[in-house]
């Protein structure tokens, strides 16, 4: 069984999300026969059922969740309801951290029944076990609300997901540790104008730079990096430091062991 990632969303950033300018769906990852849709933004559900051929909910073995944010949490209901055949069949797991659960949280408590288990995601914890496949959490973002990246291990390849946070002292280095193979990154600001709790394309090079991934995968776009053309940004990344960078567009599904190999060498 070979390990994918589908990018059934590209954008971030309230107005992409807003005008839909890229879409909002999250990544549906396969690894082997393990199926995990991570960061269900608006729309997800429809990108998946729509997706050729379509992603099945009910083939799922878990939705996770990086931070209760609108953008990365708002279709979490309704992945559940479809997870669990509306609730009939109760099954899969809920990973997310506890302020996406709890207070005003973004998956509804009712839906929180309807699975088999449910992980409340902690700084630096792990592993979380999702069938054959082990998840680490990083340590704590720099973000407005519970923010945890994703370290995902299955058989001998390591894929991790740095989601949305302020650049700090010692961020790097927690991926770094986990030596991935594949890094898929959220870079939303081309540059720091406004000094919002987001990485900027400077600090995303910085990251990857000192991570080292074979393959680096950018996502979750705002307007200005799609003004300046993220698969252009990529290229010069990629030529730059030798490793293999991608922008991802909407749709866009990347076989992680061909990418890996082709730069293994
Ligand atoms: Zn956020
Ligand atoms: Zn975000």
């Amino acid at each position: 069984m070979s390990s994918s990632v589908l990018f059934l969303g590209s954008g971030g950033a309230r107005f992409v999300v807003a005008r839909q300018f890229r879409a909002s769906g999250g990544m549906w990852l396969r690894l082997g026969e393990t199926q995990i849709h991570v960061d269900p933004g608006p729309g997800a559900l429809v990108r998946a059922l729509s997706h050729v051929p379509p992603c099945n909910p009910r083939e799922l073995s878990a939705i996770a969740l990086s931070h209760k944010h609108l953008d990365h949490a708002a279709d979490s209901t309704a992945m559940i309801e479809a997870m669990t055949s509306g609730g009939f069949r109760r099954r899969g797991i809920l990973l997310a951290p506890k302020d996406a659960l709890e207070g005003e949280p973004t998956v509804l408590p009712y839906a929180q029944r309807f699975v088999e288990r449910v992980d409340v995601l902690e700084a630096g914890s792990g592993p979380y076990v999702i069938g054959d496949v082990e998840m680490y959490t990083s340590i704590a973002h720099h973000h407005a609300v519970e923010t945890y990246g994703m370290h995902f291990r299955h058989q001998g390849l390591r894929f991790s997901y740095l989601p949305c946070g302020r650049y700090f002292s010692g961020l790097a280095a927690d991926y770094a540790a986990h030596k991935p193979d594949v890094l898929v990154i959220n870079v939303l600001r081309l540059a720091d104008a406004m000094n919002v709790d987001h990485l900027t394309w400077d600090d995303a090079r910085r990251v990857v730079e000192e991570v080292s991934p074979r393959v680096a995968i950018f996502q979750h776009f705002g307007t200005k990096m799609l003004e300046a053309d993220p698969g252009k940004l990529a290229q010069a990344l990629e030529d730059d430091l030798g490793i293999r960078a991608i922008a991802a567009r909407d749709g866009l599904e990347v076989d992680l062991e061909t990418e890996v190999a082709a730069v293994a060498g």
